[in-house]
């Protein structure tokens, strides 16, 4: 197909995995990969099995469909709370779903013996974050809700077992994971055993920024699941925003050619009103500079960033189909035709991976 593409390093990404999941193997944790980043592509899947995830874990459900039928045989969760149209889809595609209402825990439930399976739910707690999860305070009432379910299922192996409490943080609210919060969802969980009689096998305790803690040592007895897909993918811990020493944060690469290259003001030229895309842009006066353009665009990017590998060549802007980039510090002359490679951020992960623009290429 050609340009931009994406390459992806496999073998990275499942040193990755391997350095994310031995970590929290160090405290009885075990990881799921998520693969949404990435639209459930199996070939990532499959490094982040290899490098010893427990399972895989997508938000969509055409995602998880894409693994299960590339042959992927380990458990799959679904990351988001079922949409009540797709539940008959969920039980059949996903052994495991998040969950935060007791009617589509039920309606799984009904799914669930009609199909005549098990489905495991984690029920999801907001601890703050203000994205998905039941209030604490409602959280007992809501497994006393569902616990006949859960006693059918045990006996008879169909329908909806309650897994465990899981819940997420800095998706929405920017809430980083801590240990006093950590402990509220060990102490809930214990107050369902004791008070409800439920198991609560499983508990999960977050994404990509609960590993700070892990790797300063640190961690809640009891919370023995973690679902971390920015991470792997990135080799960055987010709450930092450092790499994690030992990991690859270059197993994505973008490449895009060159199509124009010319010396230019750095400041436009006549009345200036809106972009694109309705933002009203501010230019600083550097004189004049070396430019050139990639065929590269926020229809590649989606909300994401890129920075280029190259020394010396800095991005200056985006429209849609266009990678406005000052190339004087650059080390040799930039061409018509050249490819320059960049560091894609989660965010054009994310883009490149859902843009048909852009080709992926696995190695
Ligand atoms: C996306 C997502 C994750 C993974 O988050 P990362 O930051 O990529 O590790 C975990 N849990 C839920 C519920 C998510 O939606």
């Amino acid at each position: 197909m050609g340009f931009p593409r994406l390459l992806i390093d496999l073998a990275k990404l499942e040193t990755n995995a391997r350095w994310v999941t031995d970590l929290c193997r160090r405290h009885g944790v075990s990881v799921f990969g998520v693969t949404k980043a990435c639209c459930g592509d199996p070939e990532v899947g499959g490094a982040m099995l290899r490098g010893g995830v427990g399972g895989l874990a997508d938000s969509r459900l055409i995602n998880l469909r894409r693994l299960k039928e590339a042959g992927i045989k380990a458990p799959l969760l679904l990351l988001r709370s079922p949409m009540p149209s797709e539940i008959p889809a969920v039980v059949q595609l996903a052994g495991m779903s998040l969950n935060s209402d007791p009617g589509v825990i039920r309606e799984l439930d009904r799914q669930a013996r009609q199909q005549g399976v098990l489905h495991r739910a984690i029920l999801m707690v907001d601890l703050g974050d203000l994205r998905e999860g039941v209030w604490p305070d409602r959280v007992l009432e809501l497994v006393r809700e569902v616990h006949s379910l859960e006693e059918h299922a045990r006996d008879y192996a169909t329908g909806v077992r309650l897994a465990g409490l899981g819940t997420n943080f800095a998706c929405f609210g920017g809430v980083v994971p801590s240990l006093p919060a950590l402990g509220g969802l060990a102490e809930l969980a214990g107050r369902c055993r004791r008070e409800v009689g439920v198991d609560m096998p499983v508990l999960s305790g977050g994404n990509s920024t609960s590993l700070h803690l892990l790797a300063e040592g640190a961690w809640q007895p009891g919370i023995n699941h973690l679902r971390v897909g920015e991470s792997i993918l990135l080799g960055y811990d987010l709450v930092s925003r450092r790499p994690f020493a030992g990991m690859h944060q270059d197993a994505f690469l973008l490449e895009a050619e060159v199509i124009e290259t010319e010396r230019k003001p750095s400041v436009p030229t006549g009345e200036i009103g809106f972009d694109a895309f309705g933002n009203r842009p501010h230019f600083e006066d550097r004189g004049l500079r070396q430019r050139a353009i990639v065929a590269l665009g926020k229809q590649d990017l989606g909300a994401g960033h890129v920075m280029p590998e190259e020394a010396g060549v800095e991005v200056v802007g985006a429209s849609s189909d266009h990678l406005i980039l000052d190339v004087t510090a650059a080390a040799g002359p930039v061409r018509v035709g050249d490819r320059l490679r960049f560091r894609p951020d989660y965010g054009a992960i994310l883009g490149a991976c859902t843009s048909p623009y852009v080709e992926k290429i696995t190695f």
